[in-house]
């Protein structure tokens, strides 16, 4: 039997491979970078929510099932090139820096996730300018090394603002759909903040919560519990204070229906998911039908997220649209059966 190919090495897809190798099928993963792990791993995720377990506790056992196998072929720094539908399977063209090779593959599962938003579109906001407006996935890292000082100047901040929904739900970037995981993380970040650094007050301007289903709980503690402030409201503009120490936000609090301006010592955007590099040269690669958001669609989305519709093409993870990790997990699970039972027949 000829490997099956996942590609990509985020959870989706290393969740994708453990499964294959589990059921006994070689396996071949090709990553684009040089480390396998995706997202969490590039951004070193800190908690995850809403258990507040170690992102570590999650991705290194993931990680070892991938890289301990024997059945398991990893190609890092490797892309797909050329991919050609065959009567059983797929050839496809791997290449690296220095060379390319041809490869027949019986199945194939796209695992090629998600990139976040470039906070730097959003130019009222001053990501890229002020060097205390930082975007989510940065904040990731100052948790994860336990180190939560302003860029600017190293000092600890006294008030952080989180603002939600950058780069989603917003027409104007082209991106109108809900990121699902904005609010859940940015509560956790505002959770881990305060747990270690009590004395730094934490606000969330938010236009509705959406912590869906088990997570509205982490929702709830982080008032009770933890104190974080919740604003309802949308900040137009992020400016520097007079003296330039400070950052104000500007915008209108929309439960009391009046303007507001507030300084803060430090700011973190809610940035969203955006359909990875990866998803979109999958896409044309394999020509697979996009939504109008440039996800891959599965041919029927609400009943069964994995079937491409296209043979022995199957989908896992946030390629197909934003996606939690447990979900992206799944996936990867369920494409990997469905290419093992594309792979026998
Ligand atoms: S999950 Fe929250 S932050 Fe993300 S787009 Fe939806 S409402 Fe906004």
């Amino acid at each position: 039997m000829n490997p099956v190919l996942v590609l990509g090495g985020g959870p989706a897809g290393l969740s994708a491979a453990a499964e294959l190798a589990a059921l006994g099928a070689p396996t071949l993963l090709v990553e684009r970078e040089s480390y396998l792990g995706g997202n969490p791993q590039r951004w070193h995720y800190s908690l995850l929510a809403p258990d507040l377990r170690p992102a570590q506790e999650v991705m290194g056992p993931l990680l070892s099932r991938v890289e301990n196998h024997p059945s398991i072929e990893r190609r890092l720094s490797t892309s797909v090139v050329r991919a050609e539908l065959r009567p059983k399977g797929y050839q496809v063209v791997l290449k690296t820096q220095d060379s390319t090779e041809t490869r027949d593959v019986s199945a194939v599962v796209l695992a090629t996730g998600f990139d976040h938003f470039d906070s730097r579109r959003k130019y009222e906001y001053g990501y890229g300018r002020y060097p205390d407006v930082l975007d989510f996935k940065e904040v990731e890292q100052m948790l994860h090394e336990d180190r939560v000082v302003r860029p600017s100047d190293g000092k600890p901040p006294r008030r952080i603002a989180w603002i939600l929904c950058v780069g989603s739900r917003d027409v104007q970037v082209g991106n109108p759909w809900c990121c699902r995981m904005g609010c859940v993380v940015s509560i956790k970040q505002a959770v881990e903040v305060r747990q270690r650094h009590p004395e730094i007050d934490a606000y969330v301007y938010y236009m509705d919560i959406r912590t869906y289903g088990l997570w509205e709980d982490l929702y709830w503690k982080s008032m009770q519990e933890y104190g974080v402030k919740f604003v309802r409201g949308r900040i137009g503009a992020v400016t520097l204070a007079e003296g330039g120490s400070r950052l104000i936000a500007t915008g209108e609090d929309t439960i009391l229906s009046r303007p507001t301006e507030v300084p803060f010592d430090m700011i973190v955007l809610a940035s969203g998911m955006e359909p990875g590099t990866g998803t979109k040269e999958a896409a044309t690669l394999f020509g697979v039908p996009v939504g109008p958001e440039g996800f891959l669609t599965p041919r029927v989305s609400d009943l069964n997220p994995v079937d491409s519709g296209l043979p022995g093409l199957f989908f896992a993870g946030a390629a197909t649209g934003p996606k939690a990790i447990p979900d992206a997990v799944t996936e990867g699970m369920g494409a990997a059966l469905r290419a093992f039972q594309y792979a026998r027949l």
